[in-house]
This record gives structure tokens, C-alpha cells and sequence, in this order.
């Protein structure tokens, strides 16, 4: 992400190799496991397989490396709902302005600042004069509330990678002028709500390796046998994605369900307890809206009442009628982020893909971030070859 390093809404790039990153990304490698997914993919009884992967990191590295031009014709690649910052509520980025615009301080990554609320972004409060900061990792905002007289609201997105950071602070006892005004979201739920949307037909997941590092490829467990589907929790290397869509279509092609594990090197089976441990102390999941996707059940991360001290929507009274209308889905007129992020079409679908809507003067959040599907696909120049 641009403006968000590794530990920011989605944990980077977390390859876990080091310097041995170069490895993952052996061109002769990727052609034979191409050549392999090819041959299963003739196998297939009802090509297309279409398997979706629900992060931006993926996405990044599937723009960047070219990777789609890998795939055949037999299989289909799509991004489901993976960018923590594409999917917060416009009503949660109104909160933020308006607290902002009352004279706190707010504290969010990066990314956050031109996601576009109701009538206005973080950023155009600060340019107005609010005093918005950004942070690279969630520890930032104690040094802030230490240094500050005033009260300092963390506006705090992402998925499990940055919400469990997020509980320990809570758990670190925080500056008293310190709040949390929570926006993080839980995935698997929503991979839940996908898989059953009758236009998306998933065949199978690529799940998230650094959510996974926290939460563990396990976790997955009940959705693979729920939904019958095949799960592959994958890495953000080139050999790591090729290597982890093959093993779902070959688990497609032979009507597997089940949950597998192909970024070993760092995801386990039971994840980071003492990570999950304190996500779960800080948080509760509630049912809450993903911007243009749902209502999404247990998918809306927010501190549990014994941490209501920490609460910035219990310590102050939000009061955002100046700036909320949103409509139903919560989108600009015409953008389609929520189709895009549901599976359904792709940011070229969209007429204002690199016209009205660029990265410079974002439409919808689908191109604020820099792991968000348009802006990934605006740099790279939509499907690029290698
Ligand atoms: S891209 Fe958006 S979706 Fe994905 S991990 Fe980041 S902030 Fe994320
Ligand atoms: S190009 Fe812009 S307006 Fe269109 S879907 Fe993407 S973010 Fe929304």
C-alpha cells in the first residue's frame, strides 16, 4: 500500500521469506505450474472453475506479476470483498469527520484519508483545518495521545491483521485521552455471505495468508464443509498464488471440499493464539454493513462493554446528521465497488474507470487504496502480460 506499510489495513505483504522472496517468483517454475493448472483445467467438467481470492494483497501481486495471463481459459480468477478499506461504511467515515471536525484529533492509516464519506473525506476535513494524523502501525497512536493535551480518536480499520494490534493497545493501558472509534471487520464471514450470493458461483476460495497467520488456515474449516467448497490458504508470491489456485482447481475437478494449507511457511493450523486471544477480549463481532456488498452477520468488529472506556462512540456524542444520506448501498452514484468486490464485474465494467474516477480523484474507495481492485488495476494498466 502507498501509504500504508506492512502492519497497515491489510499487513502488507507479508511474505515471511526474507530475502529469499526471489524463489517464490522463478519464471521457469511458474510455467510449469501453469502448464500443470492447464492440464487439470482440461479435465474440468463445467469449466470455467472461477475461484476467488479475498485480498488486495493478492490482488497486487496478481496485477503486478501478470498472473491471469498465466491462467487458461478454464479457470477464472476473481477478487471478492479483500480491502479493508474499500469496504468501510460510508457512515463509518462520516463518524470519523465528524469527529474530526469537533476538535479532537483523529489518528487512521494512510489509506483511509481519501475514502469518501457521506459529503466528505478525512482528507477534506484536514485540509479545512481538522487535525488528522496519519499512523504506520497501531502503536503510533499511543505516542500520539501521549504527546497530546487533548482527546485523540484512533480511527481503526482492517481486517484481523491490524485488529488484533488494535486490542493491544487496548489491553496496554492506554493514555486516559486515548479512544478507539472501530471500523474493523472480520473476514470470514464474509466469505460466508459471498459464497451463498447466486450470482458470484464461487467454486472455491483463496484465502488470505496474512489474515491467516492470525486467525489459522482451521479457521476456514466449517465454511469448506458448509458451502462444499475448496479452500486453499495461499501467500502473495507468484509460485505461492499459481501453486495455490492449481491445488483449488484440481480439488475442483476431483469435487473436494476441505481446507488446505499451501503457505506453510507461515500460516499454521491454529493461527497466532495469543493474537486471537486478545482480538477476542478487546472485540465482539456485531452485524454491520460492508460498504456496496451487505449486512454482513458478526462481520463488524467493536469493543465488548467491559472496554467501553476505550469506545469513542461511548465516550462522545458523534453527531454526523450534517453529513449521512447515504443511499441504500452506500456507493456514489454509478460506481459499481460492490459488484466488483462481490465478484460479479470488473473495474473495466465500470464507465468511469480511469475517466471521472481515477486515483488522484477517487469515485468510489475501489480506488483509494492501493490494494483496492480499480486503483490496483488503473496502475497496472487493467490485465498486463508477462
Ligand atoms: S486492499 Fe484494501 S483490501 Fe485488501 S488488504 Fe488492503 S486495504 Fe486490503
Ligand atoms: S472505477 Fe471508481 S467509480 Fe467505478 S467502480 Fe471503481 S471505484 Fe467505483
Amino acid at each position: 500500500m502507498s501509504e500504508t506499510p506492512p502492519g497497515g489495513p491489510t499487513g502488507g505483504l507479508p511474505t515471511g521469506d526474507g530475502e529469499n522472496a526471489l524463489e517464490f517468483r522463478d519464471p521457469e517454475k511458474a510455467r510449469a505450474i501453469a502448464d500443470t493448472l492447464a492440464e487439470i483445467g482440461e479435465e474440468l467438467e463445467d469449466p470455467p472453475a472461477t475461484v476467488m481470492h479475498v485480498c488486495g494483497s493478492h490482488e497486487q501481486s496478481i496485477a503486478k506479476f501478470g498472473i491471469r495471463s498465466m491462467l487458461p481459459d478454464t479457470v477464472r480468477l476473481i477478487m471478492g470483498p479483500g480491502c479493508p478499506v474499500c469496504i468501510t461504511d460510508m457512515p463509518e467515515v462520516d463518524e470519523a469527520v465528524a469527529l474530526a471536525e469537533s476538535g479532537v484529533t483523529v489518528a487512521t492509516y494512510g489509506d483511509m484519508l481519501k475514502v469518501p464519506g457521506t459529503s466528505k473525506s478525512l482528507d477534506d476535513a484536514r485540509a479545512a483545518g481538522a487535525d488528522v494524523r496519519i499512523i504506520y502501525s497501531a502503536g503510533d497512536v499511543v505516542e500520539i495521545a501521549e504527546e497530546e493535551d487533548g482527546e485523540v480518536v484512533f480511527f481503526a480499520t482492517g481486517f484481523e491483521t491490524t485488529a488484533a494490534p488494535t486490542a493491544a493497545v487496548v489491553l496496554s493501558d492506554p493514555p486516559p485521552n486515548l479512544s478507539i472509534l472501530s471500523a474493523h471487520k472480520y473476514v470470514p464471514p464474509a466469505m460466508e455471505i459471498v459464497a451463498e450470493m447466486p450470482d458470484t458461483d464461487i467454486q472455491g476460495y483463496l484465502a488470505a495468508g496474512n489474515a491467516a497467520i492470525i486467525t489459522g488456515s482451521g479457521i476456514f474449516e466449517e465454511l469448506a464443509e458448509r458451502h462444499e467448497l475448496p479452500v486453499v490458504v495461499g501467500g502473495f508470491e507468484p509460485l505461492d498464488i499459481l501453486a495455490g489456485v492449481t491445488r483449488l482447481v484440481e480439488m475442483i475437478r476431483d469435487g473436494e471440499a476441505g481446507v488446505e494449507n499451501a503457505y506453510p511457511r507461515c500460516v499454521t493450523r491454529e493461527g497466532n493464539e495469543p493474537a486471537q486471544e486478545q482480538l477476542w477480549e478487546v472485540f465482539e463481532g456485531v452485524s454491520g454493513q460492508w460498504r456496496g456488498i451487505a449486512d454482513i452477520p458478526d462481520a463488524n468488529l467493536v469493543l465488548r462493554g467491559e472496554y467501553a472506556e476505550y469506545d469513542a462512540r461511548e465516550r462522545f456524542e458523534i453527531d454526523t446528521a450534517s453529513l449521512a444520506d447515504a443511499g441504500a448501498t452506500g456507493l456514489a452514484d454509478d460506481c459499481i465497488c460492490g459488484d466488483i468486490m462481490s465478484g460479479t464485474a470488473e473495474p473495466t465494467d465500470c464507465e468511469m474507470f480511469g475517466e471521472e474516477c481515477t486515483p488522484d480523484d477517487p469515485v468510489g474507495a475501489c480506488m483509494v487504496s492501493s490494494e483496492g481492485t480499480c486503483k490496483i488495476w488503473h496502475e497496472y494498466g487493467g490485465r498486463p502480460d508477462i
